[in-house]
């Protein structure tokens, strides 16, 4: 018999049908260490799959493919692709969802991934839910009124957030040269995209005699509006901001509330040589009372260290890199699963988990809360705030790794 690490690069050589070195290239196994991370736990037959296989997925997961020996039992899934939305095209752009209905785990937030042209526009409307945004690419134009009726009008890119609270109307609209992608996401897994009081809805189910008498005109002056939502539709792009900012304002004033904030421009809430993160909360983007973030950079080769949120379940969404989360359920049940670029991971509240980063670049990805404050607790801190006699006792350490580990929170780890 040969050694169990050639049976163990012959099991993938005959699972994906091409060599294991060629997935190395190719990235799907960032290197010879980590295929040697992932034994399997029997025999090379039983970790084979002879049959039928989705080679792609399989390559993209394997994690699942082979699962670490650690993994047991059964925890449903955890991620959803964005790529899996069903994308709904307009004109001006398009928006598609990951809700409650896709990943049944997300029953405290949802997100929606949304892409407007220049001058595309999604159109005037508000939710009963909050909405937390991140832009992903480009730049827009962003309005609403505060619950005072003053308006705010600014212009938003890369990076930048907005935070709009339930019944608060607001618009998005995509600027020159090639409008925007940002995501969106709501305090409530069951909201849906599709579900939002639209202007031109509501105007579409108002008998029009009462919209005349409403606005004080003649039903002729009101008879080309739409009869049909317009959710998202192309328009002109918008001119200069401060006109813009001044016709809304009108004799109220602007708005005294920041709904949008620059995320570049605060410090990063800790980083190293592993990377970095960005805590957005309610201390720092003052209006975003029902959603926190923390914005995380993980360099190739660290970990976004062992971890728990004991205020919050975690809605995550990937947007660079490669990286595996182990979520560990209690009752002896763990499961490992892969993400990438576009997907949504969930956490639920109080569970144990970390996310290294698994492929050559950088790992980026978002810790959504649906809570007014940031909070997590790190199994280093917990561990050097208890006293050493009682840890060596539990974990049979001896005095000198003891004495090794993290005294504090690292948040990432190799520091
Ligand atoms: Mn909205
Ligand atoms: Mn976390």
């Amino acid at each position: 018999m040969s050694d169990p690490s050639e049976k163990d690069t012959l099991s993938r050589r005959g699972f994906f049908g091409v060599s294991s070195g060629a997935l190395a290239a190719a990235g799907i196994f960032p290197s010879a260490s980590r295929e040697d991370q992932q034994p399997s736990q029997y025999n090379d037959r039983a970790s084979s799959t002879p049959g039928p296989t989705n080679t792609v997925l399989d390559a993209a997961n394997p994690n699942s493919v082979f699962p670490p020996p650690t993994d047991a039992g059964g925890i449903p899934p955890f991620k959803y692709p964005f790529a899996f939305g069903h994308k709904r095209l307009h004109s001006g752009g398009w928006s598609r969802e990951v809700t409650v209905r896709e990943l049944p785990v997300s029953k405290t937030l949802a997100g929606v991934d949304m892409r407007l042209t220049a001058g595309g526009i999604r159109e005037l409307h508000w939710h009963t839910a909050a909405e937390w945004a991140m832009m992903l690419y480009g730049s827009a134009r962003i309005t609403c009124i505060d619950s005072a009726g003053k308006s705010f009008v600014t212009d938003v890119k890369e990076n930048d957030l907005w935070y709009f609270p339930p019944g608060i109307p607001h618009s998005i609209q995509g600027l020159a040269p090639d409008g925007c992608e940002f995501l969106l996401v709501f305090d409530d897994g069951n909201f849906s995209e599709f579900e939002t009081v639209l202007l031109s809805d509501w105007m579409a189910h108002t008998p029009p005699e009462v919209v005349a008498k409403n606005f004080g005109v003649s039903e002729k002056a009101i008879a080309r509006m739409p009869k049909q939502e317009l959710f998202i539709f192309q328009s002109e792009v918008p001119g200069p901001l401060e006109e813009d900012r001044r016709r809304a304002a009108g004799s109220l004033g602007p708005s005294p509330i920041d709904f949008a904030f620059r995320t570049l421009e605060i410090p990063p809430a800790k980083r190293n040589k592993s990377g970095e993160v960005r805590i957005i909360d309610s201390t720092n983007f003052k209006i975003a009372t029902t959603i926190a973030a923390a914005i995380v950079t993980v360099k190739p080769g660290g970990v976004r260290e062992l971890h728990w949120h004991p205020n919050a379940d975690e809605w995550q969404y990937y947007f660079g890199g490669k990286g595996r989360m182990t979520v560990f359920a209690t009752g002896g049940r763990a499961r490992t699963m892969d993400f990438e670029t576009g997907d949504v991971g969930y956490v639920q509240k109080t569970l144990p988990h970390y996310i290294e980063n698994t492929g050559t670049t950088d790992l980026k990805f978002l810790e959504m809360f649906k809570t007014d404050k940031y909070q997590d607790l790190a199994l280093s801190e917990w561990l050097a705030h208890t006293p050493p006699q009682l840890v060596a006792a539990h974990l049979n350490l001896d005095k000198a790794t003891l004495e090794a580990l993290p005294r504090e929170k690292t948040v990432l780890m190799p520091e």
